[in-house]
């Protein structure tokens, strides 16, 4: 549930505003973007003039619920950064850490008093002028879903694919503890507007490259295995990446077999980034929490998903990550 002086505060925010933009963190993902388009097309109802400005591009797999006329635009500083200042409201939606805003951060943080910051991640940073957010939902799209029917707003069905993309791709399509009876509950609505399940599942994870096919058979190779087996580890290096053409590819989903064996709590893909510093993508499946854990090492995310960025060889990166993930898992079973 979300706070009546938390909706009252939206539709006031968005009421007021003329110009708004829309932002949300690097690599921007099914919650992120499904937010973006399906807030700016309420914001469009309400005659306002949206505009969702980005850092990184929108993945191939997910323009289906790009509104046409109103694409995510790349960032580009000295064009963008005067749009920004213009603004009315800034609406920061899925993220509310400054470091993984990237490129945008220096504007966000100068800009910080006019922004609005929807979100479900827990928070450390509490700069943002108005804050929405509520950890207990499953993704940022049910927030916004939530928020703009206080507002009388029917989503059309592109918005109500955009809103059903953030919920599954967060929860797993709807596997993963962070799954609800709101979930569902919105899920269902979400249905009854037209959406079809098969459709979405198609457009996200069956559209694999034979690249990405390739990576995930040579990364897959390399497993490692420590605490007795429950821990699951990968590496990606830059010269698989380069030597099998697979810089493009994202290759988080790879944690998903590491999960997916018996007896591992804790999947770790470690890759390195093309500034040589590494990038570690941990999911966790019962108790242990990897939240805790990526944010030991100035990461964040959730309790079963979560990342880091870290210096350090891959080699020496990985020793440290399995030593303080094996260290968690021994205290958590004494
Ligand atoms: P992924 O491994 O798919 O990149 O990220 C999993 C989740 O962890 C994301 O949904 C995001 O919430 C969080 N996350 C990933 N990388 C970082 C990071 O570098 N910093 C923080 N604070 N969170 C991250
Ligand atoms: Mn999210």
């Amino acid at each position: 549930m979300i706070a009546q002086d938390k909706i009252d505060l939206f539709l006031q925010l968005c009421g007021d505003a003329e110009k708004i933009v829309l932002t949300t963190h690097i690599n921007p993902d099914g919650d992120a973007l499904g937010s973006q388009h399906a807030l700016a097309a309420f914001l469009r109802s309400l005659g306002k003039r949206p505009q969702i400005i980005n850092q990184d591009p929108t993945p191939d797999s997910l323009r289906f619920i790009e509104i046409p006329d109103l694409p995510a635009l790349p960032y580009d500083e000295p064009l963008h950064d005067p749009v920004l200042r213009d603004a009315d409201l800034l609406i920061l939606v899925d993220n509310s850490a400054p470091d993984r805003l990237g490129r945008m951060e220096r504007v966000m943080r100068e800009l910080a008093a006019k922004t609005l910051c929807i979100d479900h991640h827990p928070s450390r940073h509490t700069g943002w002028n108005s804050n929405i957010v509520d950890v207990r939902s499953s993704a940022t799209t049910a927030i916004i879903y939530e928020l703009t029917r206080h507002g009388g707003w029917q989503p059309d069905l592109r918005s109500a694919e955009a809103i059903y993309v953030g919920l599954a791709t967060d929860t797993g399509f709807f596997r993963f503890n962070s799954t609800s009876a709101k979930a569902h509950a919105i899920a269902a609505a979400l249905l009854e507007i037209g959406v079809q399940p098969a459709r979405i599942y198609r457009e996200i994870h069956e559209q694999n490259s034979a690249a990405f096919t390739r990576l995930l058979g040579h990364t897959l190779c390399g497993l490692r295995l420590d605490a007795g087996g429950a821990i699951a580890s990968v590496t990606i290096t830059r010269e698989l990446l380069e030597r099998i053409q697979a810089e493009d590819e994202d290759p988080a989903e790879i944690t998903t077999p590491l999960l997916a064996m018996g007896g591992v709590q804790v999947a770790a893909l470690y890759r390195e980034l093309p500034d040589g510093r590494i990038k570690v993508s941990l999911r966790s499946k019962g108790e242990l929490d990897v939240h805790k854990l990526a944010t030991e090492f100035g990461g964040g995310g959730h309790r079963n998903a979560s990342g880091i960025v870290m210096s350090g060889s891959l080699d020496d990166v990985v020793n440290i990550v399995t030593g303080r993930s094996a260290a968690m898992l021994a205290a958590a079973e004494s």
